[in-house]
């Protein structure tokens, strides 16, 4: 990964890029449904960069921005820099005002020069790379301590908010075992061609943590397989991806690629992102489970159907040999008559309630298909009319509904702050309801 210089960003000539979790058309068409796409270098120009800040703000919306930075160390030379940079744009504009929040509250700051270095540094990155409206979770390096997560909200009123977290120190707590995770949470980590790092089961564990109790239900014996990732195939981060009846979430490694570049939830608290890239998968795994409950129940009618083929075969094999020497019969009783037509009702019933089972399975089959191409969770999830929460969240619907699914999980207050009645739907259990109580069969 490339890191930026927030002073390349507007230094004459000097280049810059980011990663931006947006797939090229190529990648798209080439990776299969419910995959999180790879990063991809977007060059930025460094004129067109401070256009960008200028421009903005027409329509800008308040939305989530994960696009993947790694900024470079904050130096001792810096901070004067991003202050005259800000000092700049505070009085030619777009930058109106600026507040800071710490423990004792949100309060605007009278001069530029109150804010700590790393606020400086993040808040400069912010503005000069607009564009307005986005809130920033970025982790500030220093070259001999830990780093600072700092999160900026650079609003369309022109208004900044900043706030410093403490250092960051990264896998503090002893890591989990998978057997742990699976025990915790009922899932099934597995080795694909690629191994488990202590520090990828932790972030694993966080993610499943996030989940309510009956969103852990869902996912009961869910195989989560790391695997290398794949040349050719767009390096994809991670997939959720569905075989049948049977789901499995693919962990590659760039799903880890961002973490400690990067955070999300507060700065308080971080949280890696490849903890945001699994709930992610995991929000597509809840807009398949009504296909998915669908597709288990005609698997287990085609199971019944052909448990009772096999009897009725068996059974009408038998009655037709009864059948056979009954009729040859010179002078057949009327209990050997009756039995007979008992027996061949028998047979009728019996493939009465074979073909009955069929049409059951046929329709389960049916609305699974009908299902995984329409969900309830995300047919509920677009009539509340938002779209994001994230740039590649603008993508489509699906992927729209699994960035705010991860940023409801990780940040609630991002999601709220982006996407208002999204986040009120999914506190009152909205995907959940959506996916569940549609999967009753129809009466
Ligand atoms: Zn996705």
């Amino acid at each position: 990964m490339k890191t930026v210089s927030a002073r390349d960003i507007s230094a004459p000539g000097g280049g810059s890029s980011l990663t931006q979790r947006a797939p090229s058309e190529g990648e798209r068409a080439a990776a299969p449904p419910g995959c999180y796409p790879p990063g991809e270098e977007v060059p930025i120009a460094p004129h067109l960069l401070l256009l960008t800040a200028a421009l903005s703000g027409l329509g800008a919306a308040p939305y989530y921005d994960n696009t993947t930075v790694e900024l470079e160390p904050l130096t001792e030379e810096g901070p004067p820099f991003y202050l005259e940079q800000l000092e700049r744009a505070t009085r030619r504009g777009p930058l109106e005002g600026v507040s800071i929040r710490d423990a004792a509250g949100t309060r605007a700051v009278s001069a530029l020069s109150e804010l700590p270095a790393e606020a400086l540094y993040a808040l400069y990155f912010a503005v000069m790379l607009g564009p307005e409206g986005a809130e920033w979770d970025l982790v500030v390096p220093r070259r001999e301590a830990p780093p600072t997560p700092v999160s900026v909200w650079w609003e369309p009123d022109h208004q900044a908010l900043v706030q410093v977290g403490p250092p960051w120190v990264r896998g503090g707590s002893a890591p989990p075992s998978a057997a742990a995770v699976e025990e915790r949470h009922g899932v099934d980590v597995r080795d694909g061609d690629r191994g488990w790092s202590q520090i990828e089961l932790a972030s694993l564990d966080q993610a499943l943590a996030l989940l309510s109790d009956d969103e852990r239900a869902l996912f009961r014996a869910l195989p989560f397989t790391r695997r290398q990732a794949r040349s050719g195939r767009g390096g994809r981060v991670a997939a959720y991806e569905v075989d049948g009846a049977a789901p499995q979430v693919e962990v590659f490694g760039d799903t880890f690629a961002a973490d400690g570049g990067d955070f999300v939830g507060t700065p308080e608290a971080p949280k890696e992102v490849s903890v945001f890239v699994l709930l992610h998968e995991l929000g597509h795994g809840i807009v398949a489970v009504p296909a998915l409950r669908a597709a288990a129940e005609a698997e287990g009618l085609d199971r019944e159907a052909e448990a009772l083929y096999a009897d009725y075969e068996r059974l009408a094999r038998e009655v037709q040999g009864q059948v056979s020497r009954y009729n040859r019969a010179a002078s057949p009783t009327l209990a050997e008559h009756e039995a007979i037509a008992a027996q061949v009702a028998a047979v009728k019933a019996a493939e009465e309630h074979l073909s009955a089972v069929v049409v059951a399975r046929d329709a389960a089959a049916r609305r699974a298909l009908s299902l995984a191409s329409q969900s309830p969770v995300l047919t509920a999830f677009i009539a509340l009319g938002e779209e994001g929460p994230t740039p590649y969240g603008r993508t489509d619907p699906e992927e729209s509904f699994a960035e705010a699914f991860a940023l409801y999980k990780t940040d609630p207050d991002a999601l709220k702050r982006a996407m208002p009645r999204t986040a009120a739907w999914m506190t009152g259990g909205g995907p959940l309801r959506a996916a569940v109580g549609s999967t009753l069969a129809p009466p």
